[in-house]
């Protein structure tokens, strides 16, 4: 049988699977979710029926049931080639994904300070394939590594030294694997390689982050050192006033409570009251909804002064490129967010923006606009895939 790979998505209480072949062609996907719930199951993409698992059933027992499936319908031989697993946070230490061996498991450890909701759950993903596949080589890909070239300029926090000296207070960014993937798509899209392609990257998803790619370098994002800095999202603020934190203190609020409410009760859910799903919003806003008619003007307009910001480290620039489920299905958020950045000299093709790009190319930008703009589907887990069939063939 040919060889596979699996790549792994922890997440607190869920597990995303795919399977891939060896041309890198996805073959399969599946989803646990609820884990360490009375309720927990899976599922395995275009198949009706639910696999139920033991109540507080948790990540290891739930591959093992979407592997068992797919073992059985003939879909995965005894062993994938290789594995990779998606790890959010890689601090300095990673600036490229790793194989995963004991060292590099105490280093992702080390990070957990830094990524204290994702680490930890990332490397109970690891342990759990590892009591499965014990042999098999395994590679961490890092949502952090692809912004290992950001300057000091663009990574220090105007605090004092000691706070990055002594405990890696800096900007570190994420969602690096759907930015690398925008320039090498770009790159291919535009006939360049990617090492002299320059583009602002924005994906729009639940979580949203934009970043300026000069010459194939990640040299300024919108994330800090946590996700939360930046953008408005789903159900994060994004930037705020630092001033809030000493304001809400006098008001009783307590560094948890605050924590909750700019990490889940924020963004738009939080300024419309409503919802964090921007298609719903668009159709409340579309019904007259105040509040949801803001958000999406908030979202748009803090979306187009970063782009603006983003300009700022860039000599030129190829394109402007949306991804994510906003940033690839919202024709009306990018043509909004287009609209302010007239002075820039961006136009938008209204009905290439309504098909969400032209087929070929993704283009939406309008005949008379300065730069390219472009809508490109995101794909981090044929990254994953890539680094994971890379490293078994190099082990
Ligand atoms: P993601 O985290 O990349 O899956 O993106 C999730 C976000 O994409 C949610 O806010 C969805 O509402 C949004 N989204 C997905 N499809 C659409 C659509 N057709 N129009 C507007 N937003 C969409």
């Amino acid at each position: 049988m040919e060889e596979t790979i699996l790549v792994i998505n922890c997440g607190s209480s869920s597990l995303k699977i795919a399977l891939f072949d060896g041309q890198l062609n996805k073959v399969s996907s599946g989803l646990a979710e609820r884990l360490g719930k009375d309720d927990a199951f899976a599922t395995v993409k275009g198949r009706e029926e639910r696999i139920d698992l033991s109540a507080g059933a948790g990540h290891k027992e739930a591959l093992n049931a979407l592997v068992n499936v797919w073992q059985d319908c003939g879909l995965l031989d005894e062993t994938p080639a290789a594995i990779g697993h998606r790890v959010v946070h890689g601090g300095e230490t990673f600036r490229e994904a790793a194989p995963i061996n004991d060292d590099a498991l105490a280093a992702i450890k080390n990070c957990a300070s830094l990524a204290p909701l994702h680490n930890p759950v990332n490397l109970t993903g690891i342990e759990a394939t590892t009591a499965l596949f014990p042999d098999v080589p395994q590679v961490a890909v890092f949502d952090t590594a692809f912004h290992h070239t950001l300057p000091p300029k663009a990574y220090l926090y105007a605090l004092p030294r000691q706070l990055y000296n002594d405990w890696g207070i800096r900007r570190y960014g994420f969602h690096g694997t759907s930015h690398q993937f925008m320039l090498t798509e770009t790159a291919r899209i535009l006939g360049k390689t990617p090492a002299t392609t320059s583009i602002i990257s924005a994906h729009l998803g639940n979580g949203c982050s934009i970043t300026a790619i000069r010459d194939g370098n990640s040299v300024d994002t919108s994330m800090g050192l946590t996700p939360l800095e930046g953008l408005v999202m789903g159900t994060r603020s994004g930037d705020v006033d630092p001033g809030l934190f000493d304001f809400l203190a006098n008001k009783d609020m307590n560094a948890e409570q605050v924590h909750r409410m700019l990490n889940k009760e924020s963004g738009l859910l939080g300024l419309s009251g409503q919802t964090n799903d921007m298609r719903a919003l668009c159709e409340l806003a579309d019904h007259g909804h105040e509040p949801s008619q803001t958000a999406i003007d908030v979202f748009c307009f803090r979306l187009a002064r970063y782009v603006g910001a983003m300009m700022a480290s860039l000599a030129h620039l190829d394109a402007l490129v949306f991804t994510g489920g906003i940033g690839e299905n919202s024709s009306l958020v990018r043509k909004r967010t287009l609209e302010h950045l007239g002075l820039f000299g961006f136009t938008v093709d209204g009905e290439l923006n309504n098909h969400h790009g032209n087929i070929s190319n993704g283009q939406i930008e309008g005949a008379d606009s300065r730069f390219r703009v472009l809508v490109i589907p995101t794909n981090e887990e044929l990254v994953i895939a890539r680094e994971a069939l890379v490293a078994s063939r190099n082990g």
